[in-house]
């Protein structure tokens, strides 16, 4: 169902900024397929290491945005019955590069040119499921033994929450005077 050939190699993720930073508001679609290596993190990681990327880069006054999406889809262990999951990942990728980036707010600007790489991989990590299930009311590997909660309301808040001071000063104020 995929053509090999239009997968993009890594390098590609490297653009060209002159272009764009000429002139204020150009807007450029970057469209492409990518295979990133070691798109992984414990047991859960990017299916081929694989991500559609569909982005606008343009020039911005601090230096050039990339907004977006990357998609492609994640695998790893159920949370309770341990089965594999493969389902769908769509992160928004909403980044700044600038000459002098601020750490871990922006991304550089070296040799007028900007690396997708490291942000395409964060934003693809950070869109990994923390606790996946393979459905919603996985019963977990031994229902029978060790049956979940699932499907009791469980009440995780705390008790409700204390009033508003502002109506407690409310309160007191008293108008039967
Ligand atoms: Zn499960």
């Amino acid at each position: 169902m995929e053509d090999a050939h239009r997968i993009t190699p890594v390098i590609q993720l490297v653009v060209d900024t002159v272009e764009i930073r000429r002139r204020a508001g150009t807007r450029r679609p970057f469209v492409v397929a990518s295979c990133l290596p070691d798109l992984e993190a414990g047991e859960f990681s990017i299916v081929d290491g694989r991500l559609d990327i569909d982005l606008v880069i343009e020039a911005v006054t601090e230096g050039v945005r990339a907004t977006g999406t990357a998609t492609g889809h994640w695998t790893g262990p159920c949370r309770r019955c341990l089965e594999p999951i493969v389902a769908e990942l769509e992160v928004e990728v909403h980044e700044i590069f600038e000459r002098n980036p601020t750490e871990g707010e922006t991304w550089p600007i070296e040799d007028e040119r900007i690396d997708l790489v490291p942000v395409l991989r964060e934003a693809a990590l950070l869109g990994l499921p923390l606790v996946p299930l393979c459905r919603e009311d996985c019963p977990g590997p031994e229902p029978e033994r060790f049956p979940t909660s699932v499907g009791v309301d469980v009440d995780l808040s705390e008790d409700a929450p204390p009033p508003d001071p502002r109506w407690a000063a409310l309160d007191e104020f008293r108008f039967d005077e």
